[in-house]
C-alpha cells in the first residue's frame, strides 16, 4: 500500500483516503434518502436506546442491560424490517441510475432496436389540462419517456390508444367509468387508464390529498413527469422524482414536458419536499 502520509502514529495511504470519501458519499447519500422520512426518528429513536444500553450496561445494571442487551441483538433484523421501504428506494435508486437501467441503452448494447426518440406531440396533454383545470376535474396523468410501465399499467384498463385531448377530457370526466386512477402515457399513446400508482409515505403539506399523494409516490418509483389537475382548485401540478412543482401556468407545463421527453435532467427545478424544507413550497401554494 503506498504511503501518503502520517498523522502521529497513523499511516494514511490512498486507499485510506478513497476509503473515506466513499463512506462519506454513502453516508451523504443515505442521509438524503432519509430526510423528510419518518425513518429518520426511527433512527434516532434507534440511537438513543443504544446510548441507554450503553449507560446501563457501564452503571452494570444487569436486568435492564440483558432486556437492552436482547433488543439490541436483533438489532440488524429490526433495522431491515424497519427501513424495508428506504433499502428498497437505496436499491431502486442504484437500479435506475446505472447504465444499463435504461431499456433504450440496453437495447442499444444488445442491438434489438434502434433507439428512437421519445418526444411527440404534448399538444393534446396541455389542451386536455387547460379545459380540464377550467372545469376543475380532477386527472392524474402519468408520462414515461423510457419505459411502458406495464406494471402499473396492469392495474388498471389497458387501452394503447393514440392520446388526444377529447379522449384525455372523456377518460376524467366525472361520470366516465374510467376516471378513478391515473392514466399512463408512453411514446405518444395513452396506454392504460384507472391505474393505482404508488403513495408516498414522506410528509407532504396537509392540504395535498390522495391525488398529489400518488403523483409524488410514483414518481419517486419511477422515472416518469406525473401531472395533477386538482378538483378542488383547478391548479396545475407535476411531481418528479419525489418533489413536486405547484401550480404551474401552461407555459411552464409545456417547457417541463418538452425538456423531459427530450432526456433533459430537470429535477432541480422541483421544490424539495421535507418537513423542515417546504417553506417556499408552502409559500407558494399559500400565494395560490
Ligand atoms: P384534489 O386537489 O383533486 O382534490 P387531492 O390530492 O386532494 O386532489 P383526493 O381528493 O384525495 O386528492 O383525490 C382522490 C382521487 O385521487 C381519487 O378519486 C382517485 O381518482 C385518485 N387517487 C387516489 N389515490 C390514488 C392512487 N393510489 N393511485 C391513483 N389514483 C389515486
Ligand atoms: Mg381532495
Amino acid at each position: 500500500m503506498t504511503l501518503l502520509f502520517k498523522i502521529g502514529f497513523l499511516d494514511v495511504s490512498i486507499v485510506n483516503i478513497i476509503d473515506i470519501t466513499l463512506v462519506s458519499v454513502l453516508i451523504y447519500q443515505v442521509y438524503k434518502l432519509m430526510r423528510g422520512s419518518v425513518a429518520i426518528k426511527i433512527f434516532l429513536g434507534f440511537l438513543s436506546l443504544y446510548l441507554v444500553y450503553l449507560v446501563v450496561n457501564a452503571a452494570k445494571m444487569e436486568l435492564l442491560s440483558i432486556i437492552l442487551g436482547q433488543f439490541m441483538g436483533v438489532g440488524v433484523i429490526a433495522a431491515i424490517i424497519l427501513f424495508a421501504p428506504e433499502i428498497r428506494k437505496f436499491l431502486l435508486i442504484i437500479g435506475k441510475t446505472s447504465i444499463l437501467s435504461n431499456e433504450n441503452v440496453l437495447q442499444e448494447l444488445l442491438f434489438w432496436r434502434k433507439k428512437g426518440t421519445m418526444a411527440f406531440n404534448i399538444t393534446p396533454i396541455i389542451e386536455a389540462s387547460k379545459s380540464l383545470a377550467g372545469t376543475s376535474t380532477g386527472a392524474l396523468l402519468v408520462i414515461s419517456r423510457n419505459s411502458e410501465l406495464k406494471f402499473y399499467a396492469e392495474s388498471g384498463d389497458l387501452i394503447d390508444a393514440v392520446v388526444s385531448k377529447r379522449l384525455l377530457i372523456s377518460i376524467f370526466n366525472k361520470y366516465s367509468p374510467l376516471h378513478d386512477g391515473a392514466v399512463i402515457i408512453y411514446n405518444g399513446k395513452v396506454k392504460a387508464a384507472r391505474c393505482i400508482l404508488p403513495v408516498t409515505e414522506k410528509e407532504v403539506p396537509a392540504q395535498f390529498g390522495l391525488r398529489h399523494r400518488a403523483a409524488i409516490g410514483m414518481s419517486e418509483a419511477t422515472d416518469t413527469l406525473v401531472l395533477i389537475v386538482s378538483e378542488e382548485t383547478g391548479q396545475v401540478s407535476m411531481a418528479k422524482n419525489g418533489n413536486i412543482l405547484h401550480n404551474l401556468s401552461f407555459q411552464e407545463l409545456r417547457e417541463m414536458l418538452n425538456s423531459y421527453l427530450a432526456g433533459a435532467d430537470i429535477d432541480d427545478k422541483f421544490e424539495f419536499i421535507n418537513s423542515f424544507e417546504n417553506k417556499k413550497l408552502k409559500q407558494r401554494t399559500a400565494e395560490a
